[in-house]
């Protein structure tokens, strides 16, 4: 499939709902449409929100020189935290009007603010699997058209997801009571979040599941199931 869009420059220069409208006119499907999601999980603002800090400690700074004042770091530095401050709370306001990657959303946009700021907290591959969903799950690779059905490979469950693993599988029981242990009974992705981002342990916790639980399922699913055309795997996704 060729798309014309380029996400190391989109992600630099190019407001997100231009991005998104570009995505939407190129057909590519709704699931690889989260950028809202993976911005947030990264912890990296959207461009012109960036862009907006600059410009209020540019304008101040200029309005001080114009007034021949000469203020201390301190103060600029000052302005540069409400500025950010201001914009931590704009890009809150984005993410909770976001049409892609709500459940990930949901889970990270109220908690911004912590999110950026955590102390502690590595995100690994597998633990990003699990929080926005896209992964070893069977909705995920059906809707890529990596699998017949979105079923549980481990108990049969008609539809196999991040949440489904969490919190229900029966396959996954005994990795669960370790991650209970830690986050509490509340297996909802919020809640969990919540928990990752009150303790350490917590956080430890859920990576290591997410990490056991993957490394499960690489043995019990094929790591080359067959694939049909492109053509056919995007009008599965639409
Ligand atoms: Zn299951």
């Amino acid at each position: 499939m060729a798309v014309s869009f380029d996400i190391a420059n989109a992600f630099n220069s190019i407001p997100h709902s231009a991005i998104l409208e570009a995505l939407r006119y190129h057909g590519v499907p709704t699931y690889l449409r989260s950028l809202a999601a993976a911005c947030a999980l990264a912890g990296t603002p959207p461009w012109e929100l960036e862009a907006s800090v600059l410009s209020a400690v540019y304008h101040w700074t200029a309005e001080q020189r114009a007034r021949d004042l000469r203020p201390a770091p301190e103060e600029r530095g000052a302005v540069r935290r409400h500025a950010h401050e201001d914009m931590v709370r704009d890009w809150e306001g984005d993410l909770s009007r976001a049409q892609f990657g709500r459940r990930t959303l949901d889970a990270i946009g109220p908690n911004l603010d912590r999110w950026l700021e955590r102390p502690h907290g590595f995100l690994t591959y597998r633990l990003v699997q699990v929080l926005t969903g896209h992964g070893c799950f069977g909705n995920y690779l059906h809707k890529i058209g990596r699998e017949e059905s979105p079923s549980c490979h481990e108990c049969g469950a008609a539809v196999d997801s991040a949440q489904h693993t969490l919190a229900v599988c029966p396959g996954w029981e005994e990795q669960r009571r370790v991650l209970v242990g830690a986050v509490g009974q509340d297996l909802s992705l919020p809640s969990i979040v919540n928990a990752m981002l009150d303790d350490e342990r917590a956080w430890k916790a859920m990576a290591s599941f997410c990490e056991t639980r993957s490394a499960g399922m690489a043995m019990r699913r094929s790591p080359y199931p067959p694939r049909p055309s492109v053509a056919a795997a995007l009008a599965r996704c639409r």
